[in-house]
């Protein structure tokens, strides 16, 4: 199959001869004619040498490689690559009778560019992150039904597509119909809203960094800030916290946290949930009421242009709970912004905890699991950052 052509500008190949997937618009010498956004295009060194096949599109980012050869991108093409990710989560042990939530693909860190894909209870849910990904998606979701996992497949990318792009974004099964949206992670229930949730509908990236949470739990009165579907608060019950407060701006994620918490602990009196602003509640929360607090804010930081605001939000955040926390308390503290680095979080949350001039002990290091895996090639794939931290 032949492609349309994109030569870079001499010298330009250097990252992409260390299988970094991206082509930046700056490293483009001369490209075809008529090279729509969404295309599948060969790129080649200024001297003609082969790099690879990719999707093009309007950016910064202008070619994401799918292949460092000359492979068709076709049906074959996502049904292997699928497979492939398939195999390393059954490696990983994800899809269990007790656990059917996981990562099937992660973007670059399954040399799949522009496509994330969860899975719930049998259902993929397929987000398209650039304008190829977009146009393949039938051809994805007829490779997914190869896989024995999947019963259906829902696409859904309003969020997630490049604006400039302005394709039709509609959001609809590719592949089967709605049947059920309780999906199993760890033995727990959970409902999962992928028509109207954020992201795919619900945060499989923190499910061992729950499991670590669930043994730190027990007798503990637990705060988990911006829950969300309340991930954190129903392995806090199961670990036997002596109360779990959940708390989120939204009012929809509050009546998701609470219909988990039922499913899994019917008319337990230790929980409650408050639809709050955080900076708000722990602002008015007396000091010493919580030993253990989680605090997983949204990306505080989308792009790099955000950066020092994000720094000066999760130190604020972070002082907030450092100066409430009781004696012997434990803080689980994360950041989910790629634009941030793990040591420019960790030095927030430094600043944060001088300013309280507390003991502060780094207990654990926390990522993301390992169906979010990261090429090697790519470290950008790197963006869930945590800290476990004791508070003498
Ligand atoms: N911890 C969750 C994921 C958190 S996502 C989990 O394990 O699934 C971030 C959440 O922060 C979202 O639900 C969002 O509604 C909430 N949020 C955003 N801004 C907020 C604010 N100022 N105060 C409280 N919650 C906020």
């Amino acid at each position: 199959m032949t492609y349309k052509k994109i030569i870079l500008r001499r010298g330009k190949e250097e990252s992409l001869d260390r299988f970094h997937p991206w082509v930046f618009s700056g490293a483009i010498g001369h490209a075809d004619n008529n090279i729509e956004e969404g295309d599948l295009v060969t790129v080649y060194t200024s001297d003609g040498r082969l790099i690879g096949n990719g999707h093009f599109q309007i950016g910064s980012i202008a070619v994401r490689i799918l292949t460092f050869d000359s492979t068709t991108i076709d049906a074959t093409f996502y049904e292997r690559r699928l497979h492939e990710a398939y195999q390393l989560r059954l490696a990983l042990d994800l899809q269990r009778e007790d656990n059917n939530a996981f990562r099937l693909v992660h973007g670059e860190g399954d040399f799949l560019p522009g496509l994330v894909i969860d899975l719930y209870a049998g259902t993929a849910v397929v987000q398209a992150h650039s304008p190829g990904m977009h146009y393949a998606r039938h051809q994805i979701a007829q490779a997914l039904t190869s896989l024995p996992c999947v019963k259906n497949v829902y696409y859904k990318s309003e969020t997630t597509l490049p604006y400039k792009a302005q394709l039709e974004q509609h959001n609809d099964y590719l592949v089967g119909s709605y049947d059920t949206d309780i999906a199993i992670e760890n033995g727990m229930k959970f409902h999962v809203d992928w028509l109207r949730g954020q992201k795919t509908g619900f945060f499989v990236d923190q499910r061992e960094n729950r499991s670590l949470l669930e043994k730190y739990a027990r007798s503990r009165n637990v705060l988990n800030m911006f829950c969300y579907t309340g991930g954190f608060s129903f392995y806090a019950l199961r670990g036997g916290a002596k109360l779990v407060h959940s708390v989120d701006s939204s009012a929809k994620a509050i009546s998701l946290t609470n219909e988990n918490v039922n499913l899994n602990f019917p008319d337990d009196e230790r929980h409650q949930a408050f639809a709050e602003d955080a900076f708000k509640f722990l602002e008015k929360m007396p000091a010493n009421l919580y030993d253990l607090i989680i605090l997983d804010p949204p990306a505080f930081a989308k792009h790099k242009s955000a950066l020092r605001n994000a720094l000066v939000g999760y130190r604020k955040v972070n002082a907030k709970a450092f100066e409430k926390i009781g004696p012997g308390g434990i803080l689980f503290t994360f950041s989910c912004s790629q634009a941030v680095s793990k040591e420019q979080f960790r030095l927030a949350v430094f600043s944060a905890a001088a300013q309280s001039r507390r003991r502060v002990r780094i207990l654990h290091q926390l990522t993301q699991p390992a169906d979010h895996p990261i090429s090697i090639y790519h470290p950008e794939g790197e963006y869930l950052k945590g800290l476990v931290l004791y508070v003498e």
